[in-house]
């Protein structure tokens, strides 16, 4: 059946493509069987069958034979591509992506997200209407299946598919799956529905014969040539209708339904007046689709006119073409088009379908809008993700984890460490893709992290990321302020608790803080000198000391290396507990802290003012990093060993960098080290010595 109906109007070589296609994916399935017995190749050979039917491209029907290679068989898309082309690689690698995801909330707005992922992930439209048969057939041989998974199936094509479907404008398509999934979502309401409707039908067909007689002898004394029919409304529009406005079954089905065709557009509007005069038309009931035609392409007249027996009579005129779009929709623009070979190119096809829609509305004024509308739709600027719980969340496209977190919530985003993309670890910065799984890990003590600015792309994120450094910053200088101003008050014999108010009032006044706090905040980042201020506001003694000469009665300042960004440990000389420490505050970034002997402050003769005599407190807790350079001997494995001896006393290598320029005899090898203390540093160095390889080691500074 499908390749006599592919012969009907497919190419030679596009025939002989689908043979070939045939013979490979049933050799790929050899020995898989559906439910209901039959080879599993009965399945792949009906979904190509019914998208002959709607006449698609020989790629795509090529495409539907292999749908299920790549999930069910061994078979890799190079493999497809060798023996298919890439397009039909594509198209099958793009169904089988659409397999992989699954619908698992039942909310509305989820269902929606979930319709515009598989939408924007599908990205060639014959991906979608490759899945829609696939669904289609599923739906057809559904009766084989459990009673839960019927259930769960039908629930999921009557949210998702369906919608799809009539999204598209393939309205045969889309009464087909609802009805089906009705059937098996509620079987019992559906057989009695089914009942009352076979009873019902018998009653009225008299009624109905003499309407449409009556129609067709108007049309035709109007001199119009028109194919007039009854319409049967399905099942579930039946259904929908008792359920959704509460009517009884004799009232949503007393309703009699034609359908008008005739020739051209100004014709429907012909046969409009001319059933206007035949039966009066129930007023508001009027809708012109011709000139406003619906998002997914549909036209046509509506009117409903009160009936001959006091029941409603629904009209739909629409001209042939008109008709054939109804019906098939999308897929109604290769029905219809000559199939030449640059039809192939993805880019090409969509474009052209768009233009043709778009040409087809030319004369509506809101045919951009139109466009705009598809658009959106097929290519969305969204991403759409799972959360771990399987809530859909849409965000903009190259959104990173990071602005995933924060949409999430402020708390995430704020404590995020790590990432798992796919049950799979991912750097943060990582961008999303369509149908992502992602989990946000997070630690209590986290804090945002001011290269994460430098990715993100939501408002949202870098907002929050902002505001957090800055609050941050701006609490951590105060307090690194106040234990400043605390240290050099004391050197004039005070303390900040023996300042009386109105001294602070009119140091406020004269620096033009707006606050204690932002003073402290000041002090902290260096925009002012804390020895300068502590003698504005203790002047008693005033005008008696220099800083420099008095530095030794101010007493050292105890850092821990965790007052955060306040103050900063150099990356110069990388100073660790032990090692003997000045703080250089530096304008507008906070204190600095150096090692005594660091080459980059023997330089920095000029601003001594600026010096702050600190020291370790004794009980650090923190890891630092520290910079060593080893001389080896060039020898395979060494740096294997060297790392061994390092892990062994409980350090982190944090960066290695191997110098290959060096002669071939001897390698210099730089670490970054996590390390306690001296006391840390001094154990790891011995333990190094002790390696045969090791020549020399020596720790970096600058
Ligand atoms: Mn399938």
């Amino acid at each position: 059946m499908l390749f006599e109906q592919a012969a009907s109007y497919l190419k030679p070589d596009d025939l002989g493509q689908l043979r070939a296609a045939y013979i490979f994916s049933e050799a790929a399935h050899e020995g898989q069987f559906r439910r209901s017995g039959e080879p599993y190749i009965s399945h792949p050979l009906a979904v190509a069958a019914i998208l002959a039917q709607w006449h698609l491209d020989g790629q795509a029907l090529t495409a539907a034979l292999l749908h299920d290679v790549m999930e069910d068989t061994a078979v890799t898309k190079t493999e497809i591509t060798e023996r298919f082309g890439r397009m039909v690689a594509e198209l099958v690698d793009g169904v089988s992506k659409l397999d992989r995801i699954e619908f698992q909330s039942q909310e509305q707005a989820q269902a929606e997200n979930f319709r515009k992922m598989l939408l924007a992930m599908a990205r060639d439209v014959r991906v979608i209407l490759i899945k829609l048969a696939d669904r289609l057939h599923n739906m057809r041989t559904l009766d084989v299946m459990q009673a839960h998974k019927r259930e769960r199936i039908a629930r999921e094509t009557i949210e998702i598919y369906a919608p799809i479907a009539n999204r598209l404008g393939l309205n045969a398509l889309y009464q087909e799956l609802e009805e089906l999934s009705f059937k098996n979502l509620y079987p019992n309401r559906y057989r009695v529905l089914k009942k009352a409707l076979e009873t019902a039908r018998g009653n009225r067909r008299e009624v109905l014969e003499k309407i449409l007689e009556a129609v067709r002898q108007r049309l035709a004394d109007a001199g119009l040539e028109a194919t007039v029919t009854g319409r049967e409304k399905n099942l579930y529009s039946i259904y929908k209708k008792m359920h959704d406005k509460n009517l009884s079954f004799s009232k949503v089905y007393d309703i009699y339904a034609f359908r008008v065709v005739v020739k051209d557009p100004p014709a429907c509007y012909l046969a409009l007046g001319a059933l206007h005069g035949l039966f009066k038309p129930i007023p508001g009931k009027f809708k012109d689709y011709i000139a406003i035609p619906k998002a997914n392409g549909y036209q046509s007249l509506h009117t409903t006119l009160f009936g001959p027996y006091g029941s409603p009579v629904e009209i739909q005129i629409r001209t042939q073409e008109m008709h054939k779009i109804a019906e098939a929709g999308v897929a109604s623009h290769w029905l219809y088009k000559s199939n030449n070979a640059s039809l192939s190119e993805l880019q090409r096809k969509t474009h052209q379908w768009l233009q043709s829609l778009l040409e087809m509305h030319s004369e509506s004024s809101d045919s951009v809008e139109f466009l705009e509308h598809l658009k959106i739709d097929l290519f969305p600027d969204e991403v759409y993700v799972f959360t771990p719980k399987g809530k859909i969340m849409a965000l903009p496209m190259g959104s990173t984890c990071v602005d995933f977190a924060y949409a999430v919530h402020t708390d995430i985003g704020n404590r995020c460490v790590a990432v798992k993309i796919n049950h799979e670890l991912a750097p943060l910065r990582s961008e999303l893709r369509n149908g992502d799984r992602v989990e946000i890990i997070t630690a209590v003590h986290a804090k945002p992290n001011p290269g994460w600015l430098q990715y993100v792309v939501t408002a949202k994120a870098r907002h929050h990321i902002r505001h957090f450094l800055k609050t941050m910053r701006y609490e951590e200088s105060a307090q690194l302020g106040e234990r400043l101003l605390a240290a050099a008050l004391a050197a004039l014999g005070s303390s900040l608790r023996g300042i009386n108010p109105t001294d602070w009032e009119r140091m406020l006044k004269e620096t033009g803080a707006p606050s204690r706090h932002e003073l402290l905040a000041n002090i902290g980042l260096g925009q002012q000198l804390a020895s300068v201020v502590a003698r504005q506001l203790h002047p008693a003694e005033g005008g008696e000391a220099s800083m420099d000469g008095h530095r030794g009665t101010l007493g050292p300042l105890t850092i821990r290396g965790t007052e955060g960004t306040a103050l900063q440990l150099a990356n110069c000389c990388r100073p660790i507990p032990g090692d003997p420490i000045i703080g250089f505050i530096k304008k507008g970034a906070g204190m600095i802290i150096h090692t005594h002997d660091c080459p980059v402050i023997a330089k920095a003769h000029r601003a001594r003012a600026k010096w702050m005599d600190v020291e370790w407190a004794p009980d650090t807790r923190k890891s630092f990093p520290v910079n060593i350079r080893i001389i080896a001997t060039n020898q395979t494995g060494v740096l294997a060993r060297v790392a061994a001896e390092i892990a062994e006393h409980d350090s982190n290598i944090e960066n290695v960098k191997v110098d290959l320029e060096d002669s071939s005899a001897y390698s210099g090898i730089d670490f970054t080290l996590q390390v306690s203390n001296r006391v840390h540093l001094a154990r790891i160095v011995r333990g190094l010595r002790q390696l045969p390889e090791v020549i020399r080691i020596h720790r970096l500074k600058a």
